[in-house]
């Protein structure tokens, strides 16, 4: 890396070092007032792209994180033994705070490896991986994906099947992963395997870091209803482990498990954002041009958005608080989460009532056909990281401390 870091560096002269940095390596975004009718009209909720403009992404993605890493800011609050600078987590927040002014590749490809497999290895994997993957990650050499669900385990995460059995200092792995989103681009995965099939369910599992070049390992991509394949399935047969690359202890893989779940929630119910402007913004244009604007039913379901869409955003602050003062993700997570997508789910119900049949039918009307993307993309967002159902659930029992759910028979 290429600054050093020193402890007692206050914000400020840091603020100041990112703004150095960044003047002379990116440019600045122009505020650009949004017009109905110009630029953009996508606004899918996930890639829509061929593998080829996927694998370009990528290497500006990479291209980017480089350059940040190499300065000294990408892996600002990691241990200098890993190839961070050693600095508190609030530095993370002003770098962003300043970056967001900049026109800079999107690092969206990184967001699963590094807002989740990265701080499990952090908190579980021996010392030789950290000190193998932590720093290239955060450089962007190494993109991560998660092995968690499988045909048959879901939300009930804990009935997984894939085998991983002992060979002297190795493990073996069998068994198949769904929805396994960007395996198709990662170079490395955290996997929960099934270790002891005697012990109840959350008791005989284990994670590991697996090699997605290793032999044995076939990813398969799955095409979703907008007609990308940013989802995939994962076939492992007979896949060698090293033990080093274990995450906690053999059968100790809920804990695991547990701290990747608690990360996701926060990463996705933090963000949501995206770069343009904010979906209630397009909205209220949309209403414009159809005509619609002075309708009354029209404008208390967009007034009704909007009052969400504030209060989801200071829920999503109180979340941020809690993890800049070193805290912990707890369930509260679920409720940023859940925000997020009722919030979805309103934009989908004023979209529909707003466009009618121009939602499922394209007439080549900018601003109308393309919200088409979003809508059909709401569903996955309500299932990705825990589904409605369950985060409903999570609220009730661990928040509201409200009796647990009655099990299936
Ligand atoms: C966009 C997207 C990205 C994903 N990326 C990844 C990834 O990278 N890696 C990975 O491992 N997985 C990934 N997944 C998979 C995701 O974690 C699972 O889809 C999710 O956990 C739900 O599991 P399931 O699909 O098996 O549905 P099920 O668990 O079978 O659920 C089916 C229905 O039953 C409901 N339900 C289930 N249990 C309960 C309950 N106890 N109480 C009330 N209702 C319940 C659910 O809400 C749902 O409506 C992704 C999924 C999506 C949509």
């Amino acid at each position: 890396m290429g600054n050093g870091s020193t402890p007692e560096m206050d914000e400020a002269e840091f603020r100041e070092e990112v703004r150095a940095f960044l003047d002379a390596h990116a440019e600045r975004r122009v505020e650009e007032s949004f017009v109905w009718g110009e630029g953009s009209d996508a606004v899918a909720l996930f890639p829509e792209h061929t593998l080829a403009e996927e694998r370009a992404a990528l290497a500006d993605a990479q291209a980017w994180a480089r350059t940040v890493y190499d300065a000294g800011f990408g892996y600002l609050s990691g241990l200098v033994a890993y190839g961070g600078r050693g600095l508190p987590r609030s530095f993370e927040r002003v770098y962003q705070s300043v970056a967001a002014e900049y026109r800079t590749p999107s690092q969206s490809v990184f967001g699963i490896g590094l807002g989740m497999v990265a701080p499990t290895i952090e908190a579980h994997a021996t010392e030789e991986v950290r000190r193998a993957t932590l720093g290239p990650m955060h450089r962007g050499d190494i993109v991560a994906c998660q092995l968690f669900s499988e045909p048959g385990a879901g939300s009930d995460l804990a009935s997984l099947q894939t085998r991983a059995e002992r060979d002297g200092d190795e493990w073996v792995v069998n068994g198949q992963k769904v929805w396994t989103s960007g395996a198709h681009l990662a170079d490395i995965g955290e996997i929960i395997c099934r270790t002891d099939p005697n012990l109840p369910k959350h008791r005989g599992l284990t994670g590991f870091v697996v090699d997605m070049h290793a032999p044995g390992v076939e990813v398969r991509p799955l095409r979703q209803m907008t007609g990308g394949a940013s989802f995939n399935e994962v076939f492992f047969t007979d896949v060698r482990i090293p033990d080093t690359h274990r995450l906690g202890d053999v059968n100790g893989g809920w804990t695991v498990a547990l701290t990747t779940l608690m990360n996701e929630r926060s990463a996705i119910g933090g963000g949501g954002g995206g770069v343009g402007p904010p979906i209630t913004t397009r909205l209220i244009e949309l209403a414009r041009a159809q005509g619609r604007s002075g309708d009354p039913l029209v404008r208390q379901q967009l007034a009704d958005l909007v009052i969400h869409e504030r209060v989801a955003s200071y829920t999503n602050a109180r979340a941020s608080a809690k993890l800049a003062a070193g805290q912990l993700p707890g369930p509260e997570m679920s409720i940023g989460k859940l925000t997020l997508t009722a919030n979805m789910l309103r934009s989908s119900e004023a979209l529909a009532s707003l466009l009618g049949v121009e939602l499922v039918a394209d007439g080549g009307r900018w601003g109308t056909y393309a919200w088409a993307q979003y809508v059909l993309g709401v569903p996955g967002m309500r299932i990705a990281g825990g589904s409605d159902e369950v985060m409903h659930n999570i609220i009730g029992e661990r928040v509201l401390g409200l009796p647990k759910e009655p099990a299936p028979a």
